[in-house]
């Protein structure tokens, strides 16, 4: 793995690596292998719901790192645009294909900041009579924190600043970093 460079500016704007490749992926393969034990026993293979666009790459990963029969699909919500910050509600852009009744779900987030997609994934799956219920992200900011969003498979606590790569945009661009960059302080 080529080192990740320490810093990439990004609309004009200065970002510092925050969680290299390597990091990532030995917390990826730790949530996994949990995953793995949880869902060992379970009758019907679990199903990823990856919120798109931010947790297709973190969605991805995930999956390859789990070795028990699973399957995916996808939700696709509003962004923040070319905002660095939450516009504070929700849209819903594509729901589900697959029936989620009675299956086991694990909806998938790359970053959990004010808790509000999440919330709203969750709060719609559930009326869709689940067997069960659980939530991956890759990284929550507890400080953004507004509602009850709970993480049952966490990578990572970050600070309160705007992060992008490893999926996370800043105006659609930056996804393909293969590691996660925060805002310099000083330009925050
Ligand atoms: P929440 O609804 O929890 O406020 O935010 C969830 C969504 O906002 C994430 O799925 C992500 O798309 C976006 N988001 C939140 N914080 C950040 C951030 O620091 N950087 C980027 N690029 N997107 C973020």
């Amino acid at each position: 793995m080529p080192a990740a460079p320490q810093t990439v500016t990004c609309r004009g704007e200065r970002f510092r690596l925050y969680l290299d490749e390597e990091t990532i992926q030995s917390r990826i393969q730790e949530l996994g292998a949990q995953i793995d034990a949880d869902y060992a026993d379970v009758d019907t293979p679990p199903i990823f719901i990856g919120v798109l666009n931010g947790a297709y790459i973190f969605t991805a990963d995930l999956m390859r790192a789990v070795t028990v029969d699973c399957e995916v699909d996808f939700y696709k919500l509003s962004s923040y645009g070319a905002a660095k910050v939450s516009s504070g509600s929700v849209t819903l852009k594509k729901g589900i294909d697959a029936d989620l009744t009675g299956r086991h779900v694990i909806v998938v987030e790359d970053i959990v900041d004010t808790g509000l997609s999440m919330r709203y994934v969750l709060d719609q799956i559930a009326e869709k009579n689940p067997a069960s219920l659980k939530s991956a992200s890759l990284l929550r900011k507890p400080d953004g924190l507004k509602v009850d969003a709970p993480v049952d498979y966490l990578g990572f606590d970050i600070d309160n600043l705007f992060v992008i790569g490893y999926g996370l945009d800043y105006g659609q661009i930056a996804r393909n970093l293969p590691a996660v960059y925060i805002l310099d302080e000083d330009e925050a």
